[in-house]
């Protein structure tokens, strides 16, 4: 049997077949499946809901300090303030099944917050005037989305992590982990853990120091190694080279991961399009990453 009670502007459907509680923001344009436990996924950028209430995002405007305005009637639009507004096909699949396989291994339930708009409408993982465009319903959107991550996180009292689930067309068809550290800083040996999206785990594990935690024997690439993922940065793939294609992490992992404090770290996840675009290869990543990462959190974390 499926409840139903609807707030304002929130409506909550209670499962009863394993007690989860999924939150629905405005227009069920974000949804929040209610978690117990440390871990919190995030999928900003698979929505596939569309309404001509919002207006589609496009190009920003350069104002007379060369600063980007981004409103629908800015006036010329520039390339130098594009936007992005192309979604990452399946990874909203992905994460589904790297949510499953953390309940089967640990018996808990991971927080997952999920966009369910086009990112042509909003984008959950920029600054609010990029994301939104000043329109109101995407703002509100943009704001459910954003509540629902910060209550996920006031949900966990000790240290915590979150997961930023991407997917990418690189040619290299590696994973890609984004810790906010740069190419250039992977390639040249340069570790400032006060830079990084996991600030909080360097300090907690200072003797292990930021190059291991990110590319050594207990890695969250090494462990993905271990499941024969090809995945940068890894044991197997220490940096992207000098000239590789990479993302280092966005707005999600620099406002919710632990660079400007707090206990909860953020790891950016970029699957490649080969992964995606194939149900067996997302089936097993997806279940991969769940045993990968469950295996980092008893090692870093301690599951709660
Ligand atoms: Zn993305």
């Amino acid at each position: 049997m499926i409840k139903f009670a609807c707030l304002t502007f929130i409506c909550f459907l209670l499962h009863s077949s394993n007690g989860v509680q999924i939150l629905h923001g405005v227009g069920d344009y974000t949804s929040y499946h209610v978690g117990n436990m440390n871990l919190v996924i995030s999928v900003p950028h698979n929505g596939l809901k569309t309404t001509s209430d919002i207006p589609d995002r496009h190009n920003g405007c350069l104002d007379q300090n060369n600063n980007c305005i981004y409103t629908h009637n800015c006036g010329q639009q520039s390339n130098s303030c594009s936007v992005r507004t192309a979604g990452d096909s399946y990874t909203k699949s992905i994460a589904t099944k790297f949510y499953d396989k953390v309940h089967e291994l640990t018996g808990l339930y991971p927080h997952m917050i999920v966009s369910e708009l086009r990112r042509k409408k909003m984008d959950p993982n920029r600054e609010v005037n990029e994301a939104t465009f000043g329109d109101p319903l995407a703002t509100q959107v943009y704001n459910d989305f954003h509540n629902f991550i910060n209550q996920a996180k006031n949900a966990i009292s000790g240290d915590g992590l979150l997961i930023d689930m991407h997917g990418q067309t690189h040619p290299e068809e590696w994973i890609e982990l984004g810790y906010l550290i740069s190419r250039y800083q992977l390639v040249n040996n340069i570790w400032i853990p006060s830079i990084s999206s996991i600030r909080a785990l360097d300090s907690r594990f200072n003797n292990v120091g930021l190059e291991n935690l990110v590319r050594g024997p207990n890695s969250l690439g090494k462990l993905l190694n271990d499941h024969s993922q090809l995945v940068v940065p890894s044991p197997n793939n220490p940096d992207p080279t000098a000239s590789g294609n990479y993302y280092s992490g966005g707005f999600i992992v620099k406002t919710y991961g632990s660079k400007n404090g707090g206990n909860i770290d953020a790891i950016q996840v970029e699957a490649p399009k080969n992964i995606r675009f194939s149900s067996t290869k997302r089936t097993k990543f997806g279940q991969d990453l769940g045993s990968a990462v469950v295996s980092f959190m008893q090692t870093y974390y301690g599951l709660l």
